[in-house]
């Protein structure tokens, strides 16, 4: 079992010497346990904050001990009646080929139905990143119909979801991501009206120009997934009552500062600013991942992903991942 632990902290930016491949056996089952082969290893942001001494949203993890992660998988042994050799799971299974887990525990493993919804995507948009577009959209920006929903990392593993979502409650919905390839793909395969790029508009002015042509009836929800100007930008452009989901902010996960340059706004426009936790909302999870797999099962979501090929692969992809390289959702193939 090839396994990547976290060996030692980042000073400043993570590098992949943070990262360490060992092999180890994978030890007997004891009885509730089964042993997972995962197919596919998930890579997300949160990840760096876990890289920290310091608490982020996500809690640090200790060194020396496997990457956290999600992963989805097969059954290989079993010795838990409730699950057969075979069954298709989602699980934390961490930075790892295979992953011994209690799945008596709740939550530590779910059974998936890969029929109209190919395994990987259970970590994408039928997964985690797409209950958290969910949640911001349905429960922060709560959006009417007409209004204008603008989300930055448009094409990213939560980001695209969004368009989706935002255009079956009647939204105008603008992206903004890096790169015209990005863009292309956003307005043309996801179904964002208009997407920005912000390698193009790569100061405040130049993007809130691009805002105001882009929302010609201004923004009355921001989906925020990346923080610094491109915020800022984006509260220049607000109606009044305009709602922000605080998703992330990943800009500033490699320690760069974000400093806003007039939160005076927030009060101007009189805005509802709130950040959230996908994990703290379990209870909309069910209702999200039905609207998201049927979106996906239509073929009216069509997520992308960029993959990558074994465990050996994941400390490059996941730096990339923090640097736009990856274009959709971010995955290690393992078998
Ligand atoms: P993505 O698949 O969107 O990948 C990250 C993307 O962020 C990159 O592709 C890049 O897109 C963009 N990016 C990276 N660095 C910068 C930068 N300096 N400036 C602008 N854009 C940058 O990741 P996810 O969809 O998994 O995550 C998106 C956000 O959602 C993250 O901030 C993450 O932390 C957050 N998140 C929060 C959760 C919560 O519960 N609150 C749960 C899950 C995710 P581009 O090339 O287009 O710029």
């Amino acid at each position: 079992n090839q396994q990547i632990l976290l060996d030692n902290r980042p000073v400043g930016e993570a590098t992949a010497s943070n990262f360490k491949l060992v092999t180890t056996d994978t030890p007997p089952l004891t009885a509730g346990q089964v042993l997972v082969r995962h197919h596919y290893l998930s890579l997300d942001p949160y990840m760096r904050g876990r890289m920290n001494e310091s608490k982020s949203y996500a809690a640090s993890q200790p060194l020396g001990e496997v990457m956290i992660g999600g992963t989805v998988g097969e059954v290989v042994e079993s010795q838990n009646p409730k699950y057969a050799v075979g069954d298709k799971v989602v699980g934390m299974g961490g930075w790892q080929e295979y992953s011994v887990v209690n799945a008596e525990q709740p939550g530590a493993l779910r059974k998936v139905d890969t029929t109209h919804v190919p395994l990987s995507h259970y970590l994408g948009a039928v997964g985690m990143p797409g209950v958290t577009a969910w949640y911001g959209l349905v429960k922060i920006i709560a959006p009417k119909a007409g209004e204008t929903v603008v989300v930055s990392a448009a094409t990213g593993a939560v980001g695209s979801a969004l368009a989706a979502l935002a255009k079956a409650r009647g939204c105008r919905v603008v992206g903004i991501a890096g790169g015209p390839d990005k863009c292309k793909y956003a307005v043309e395969e996801l179904g964002f009206d208009v997407c920005i790029d912000h390698r193009e508009h790569g100061d405040l002015k130049s993007m809130s120009k691009a805002l105001k042509e882009a929302c010609p009836n201004g923004i009355d929800g921001y989906f925020e997934n990346v923080g610094g100007y491109i915020l800022d930008a984006v509260l220049l452009r607000a109606n009044a009552f305009a709602r922000v989901a605080v998703c992330g902010m990943i800009a500033g996960y490699d320690g760069q500062p974000l400093p806003l340059q007039n939160p005076a706004l927030i009060l101007v426009n009189r805005m509802k600013v709130e950040g959230f936790i996908v994990s703290e909302h379990m209870e909309v999870w069910p209702e999200a991942l039905k609207e998201l797999g049927m979106l996906v099962g239509t073929g009216k979501l069509r997520p992308r992903e960029s993959i990558a090929q074994g465990i050996a692969a994941a400390p490059e992809a996941f730096l990339g991942l923090l640097k736009g390289k990856n274009f959709g959702k971010q995955l290690v193939k393992l078998i």
